[in-house]
């Protein structure tokens, strides 16, 4: 596609920039050698300080949790979770006997959330997810279990939230694809109470949590070097255990642990090392956040296919290599989803007939040469190496924070990961996890792993809701 036809006359002048120059400059902007990657690293830690300094030291709002122990296999009892953040929505309930036997049942109800509830009002959506959870409970029949006991329930929101004690917390703004404005500066979980209340629900709400610290929580419960949880799913985020001297802002008495996990917001990092181009700043701009999240709009799942969609409009704006081209399907925005260029990267068969598929099905783009279709993987595999490249930097900056995985250290350390993006994009995953080998080094990353933490969020909720029943003594 070297030449395009312009202006009435149908003469052939050179195109402004062909196909190939389109996806050089990407690909050149888009990179992310070790030695930016540890700018990258090393902003974050310095973020990660100044947030814990004082309120509103940084752009990332390091998050005191009030969870100042992860749970340690000895949570007992029958509790409610309840995980709201992504596009799912998670009703659960875990019967937890103790060190030796751990979960013994566990039961899931997952319903998606109705679109038109993410930005509508606060008490709709409350109602939605009150009366989901009546229903999970209701269906359970008579349980003599609970005849002198009130439910006890873990709640994950997994947006960023002033939490003013562990049952409490204030929403500070809404992220991803939420956006209702009248529950912005509210406590969430009296909004959850009132709604409980109205379904005829008697439960309380025994902790508060963000998903990274459900992750984390349900990480270390089955292996206490976990100390990083991190979401790399619709939305990125981590949380971590820091020393509470460490942590300057913090008022009252210092916890007898000594530790405090903190929440990040990492989504929120934003820093001039960043690679950012043209088609990040246009879908920010467009954005329901804009100016927001920079980081997680460079490295979550909700973003990876939108920024691909839009590599694929400037192209096909310049030439025709796409051929006879539906431009109002190429010109929606978030039509082309991450699960999409997930499948379309992971195409082994010869002629690339799944994403000769995937382009057909999501953009109508039907006819295709098999060098156009190499060319669309390369740009896949471009945003997704960028974005798990910097997820790894992310992690690396936190564990340089705590002082972990730097040679010399061999303590173990283990980053507990969830969410779709991690579990089901293979290449994203392997990505990642090389470019903490090559960020740590070959001798010191031999003390740093990183495992799935499938569902940890909701579990996480649930062990850390026992580890503040109003039942314990
Ligand atoms: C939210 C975080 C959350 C993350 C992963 C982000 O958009 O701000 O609170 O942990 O998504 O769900
Ligand atoms: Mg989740």
């Amino acid at each position: 596609c070297r030449w395009e036809l312009v202006g009435s006359s149908g003469r052939m002048v050179a195109a402004v920039m062909t196909a190939e120059q389109v996806v050089a400059a990407l690909r050149e902007e888009c990179a992310t050698p070790a030695s930016r990657l540890d700018e990258v690293a090393a902003a974050m830690a310095d973020e990660m300080a100044a947030g814990l300094a004082e309120e509103g030291g940084s752009k990332i709002k390091m998050i005191v949790s009030y969870v100042d122990n992860l749970p340690n296999g000895s949570e007992e009892g029958l509790f409610y979770a309840l995980d709201l953040g992504g596009t799912n929505f998670r009703v659960l309930r875990v019967q937890l006997a103790g060190r030796e036997r751990r979960v013994v049942k566990r039961d899931t109800r997952e319903v998606s959330i109705p679109p038109h509830l993410m930005s509508g009002n606060s008490s709709e959506l409350f109602g939605f997810i009150a009366s989901v959870l009546a229903k999970f409970v209701e269906d359970e029949g008579h349980s003599a279990m609970f005849s002198d006991k009130q439910r006890e329930l873990g709640f994950t929101f997994s947006f960023p939230v002033r939490q003013t004690s562990i049952t409490s917390g204030t929403l500070i703004k809404w992220t991803k694809a939420f956006s209702i404005d009248d529950a912005v500066g509210e406590d969430v979980v009296a909004e959850l109470q009132t709604a409980m209340e109205k379904q005829g629900l008697d439960m309380r709400v025994s902790a508060l949590i963000n998903d990274t610290v459900g992750t984390l929580a349900a990480g270390s419960y089955y292996d206490e070097d976990v100390v990083v949880g991190v979401i790399l799913g619709t939305g990125s985020n981590a949380a971590y255990v820091e020393k509470a001297i460490a942590i300057p802002k913090l008022e009252g008495e210092l916890p007898k642990s000594g530790n405090m996990v903190i929440n990040t917001e990492w989504g929120n990092f934003s820093s001039s090392c960043l690679p950012i181009t043209e088609f990040d700043q246009a879908l920010d701009k467009e954005s329901l956040n804009p100016g927001e999240q920079i980081f997680e709009k460079l490295i979550s799942g909700m973003y990876l296919g939108e920024i691909v969609r839009r590599v694929l409009l400037k192209i096909s704006s310049r030439c025709s290599i796409f051929g006879n081209v539906d431009q109002i399907k190429l010109n929606t925005q978030f039509i082309l989803r991450t699960p999409d260029i997930s499948a379309m990267h992971h195409d082994q068969t010869p002629d690339l007939r799944i994403v000769a598929e995937k382009l057909a099905d999501n953009l109508k783009i039907t006819d295709t040469s098999l060098e156009t279709r190499k060319m669309v993987v390369e740009i896949c595999d471009i945003v997704t190496r960028r974005s798990a490249r910097l997820a790894a930097a992310g992690i690396v900056g936190i564990l340089r924070k705590i002082g972990r995985g730097t040679p010399g250290h061999n303590r173990k350390s283990v980053v507990a990961i969830d969410g779709g993006l991690y579990e089901h994009y293979t290449e994203f995953r392997q990505c990642l996890e090389s470019t903490l080998t090559e960020l740590l080094g070959e001798d010191a990353s031999k003390s740093v792993a990183v495992k799935l933490a499938n569902d940890g969020s909701g579990l996480g909720a649930a062990l850390i809701a026992a580890a503040h029943s109003q039942y314990l003594n």
